[in-house]
């Protein structure tokens, strides 16, 4: 069976795990700190800090930011619930704005006209939670620049994106926005198991997720009320225990390593997928804007199904009947049930994302798919779709 997404372990990474599991060290040692430094010459981010997984670094980054009851964060509805969640967590509402068209990710237009209309009512927005769906960046310059007009904190969910470049630069997440959240979870890009960290080019949120990712204590004398003695330690803040374990990072460091070459594959796999599946009526593969190296986290292929006589239900179980598992990014987060009754949200709220749900499919995408496994994905999806023709 073909799934949407893999892992991809090798010898390298389990004996580096092993390693470490034979060291003294199995959380909070040296494997931390290396994976930390690791990340940051990759993603070029002036701080990295690693945490058990990518939903505890935007709960992290949402109190490094001070999102507080009244405040509000907007996100695009076609993300993981984590991207919203972030701000109930802190007790902030949650608002959305619709995607763009050509590129599925939160339309920088819109989101001028919610902040005009909030502007309007004397409301204010609070930060924005911007999306790198499937690896394909935001418009980071417009976003930003919206950003400084409006005064809100900018967040990259950037859990699809890592490798991605912005007009060439694979640092440009730190660049634009005020804090980075990754996940290193299995289906991602490089998996730590379950993992995630925080980047940020701003020494006061790195050191503010330093220290909730671990209680909210410190050690470190010089920011401590006082000092009874070699024991002592303060907890300043409520924090969590949201640390990773040191043979994680271990794994995390081995597969940084293989990180660009797991990107270029994904790149060449998308070629394959554009060049098969262009030009075939009522099937769209994804754009790619000038600006953007996609990092191909997901292909997410639409087709018309309304044009089609098959549903996507249809559609689905025959793909299965064929072995390949296909998954849905995303169900639009304002439809969710604890979304829809906290706000009143329903159909027709966010056309776009709803329509882009009704179409979407996200195909096998990761770097072990063989070049025959793609070709079998493409045939098979043009077999269906022949067959279902009116
Ligand atoms: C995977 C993912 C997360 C959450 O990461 P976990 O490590 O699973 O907690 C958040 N946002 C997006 C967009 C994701 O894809």
């Amino acid at each position: 069976m073909l799934s949407y997404g893999k892992q991809n372990i090798s010898e390298d990474d389990i004996q580096a795990v092993v390693e470490v599991l034979r060291s003294d060290w199995l959380t909070q040692g040296p494997a931390v700190k290396a994976f930390e430094d690791g990340l940051c010459d990759f993603t070029r981010a002036p701080f990295a800090c690693a945490v058990s997984n990518g939903t505890a670094a935007l709960h992290l980054i949402a109190m490094a930011l001070g999102w507080k009851e009244m405040d509000t964060i907007i996100t695009t509805p076609i993300t993981f619930a984590a991207s919203g969640n972030c701000a109930r967590y802190v007790g902030a509402e949650v608002d959305f704005v619709d995607i763009d068209e050509r590129f599925y990710t939160l339309d920088p237009n819109k989101l001028e006209d919610k902040l005009k209309d909030y502007h309007q009512r004397n409301r204010r927005v609070k930060a924005v939670v911007a999306v790198d769906y499937a690896g394909h960046p935001c418009d980071w310059e417009a976003l930003r620049e919206l950003a400084n007009n409006y005064e809100f904190q900018l967040v990259n969910d950037n859990c699809h994106a890592i490798g991605a470049m912005y007009n060439g630069d694979i640092g440009y997440a730190t660049k634009f926005a005020d804090a980075v959240a990754q996940s290193y979870h299995p289906v991602k890009h490089i998996t730590t198991g379950e993992g995630g960290a925080i980047l940020t080019a701003n020494d006061y949120i790195d050191e503010r997720v330093r220290t909730l990712r671990t209680h909210g204590i410190t050690k470190d004398a010089e920011k401590m009320e006082q000092n009874d003695g070699p024991w002592y330690y303060e907890m300043q803040a409520l924090g969590f225990n949201y640390r990773i374990t040191d043979f994680q990072c271990a794994l995390g460091t081995k597969q940084l390593e293989k990180l660009s070459d797991f990107v270029k594959r994904r790149n060449e796999i998308a070629d394959l997928y554009d060049e098969g599946l262009s030009g075939i009526g009522h099937i769209f593969v994804p754009n790619v804007a000038d600006f953007a190296y996609h990092a191909y986290h997901l292909y997410p292929l639409r087709i018309d199904f309304d044009a089609l006589s098959i549903s996507k239900e249809e559609f689905f179980d025959k793909m299965r009947i064929a072995e390949i598992a296909l998954q849905v990014h995303y169900i639009p987060l304002h439809l969710q049930p604890y979304y829809r009754k906290r706000y009143d949200f329903g159909e027709g709220d966010f056309p776009i994302a709803e329509k882009f749900y009704k179409q979407e499919l996200s195909i096998p995408m990761y770097p072990r798919l063989s070049d025959n496994d793609v070709a079998y994905v493409i045939e098979t999806i043009k077999t269906i779709v022949s067959h279902g023709k009116k």
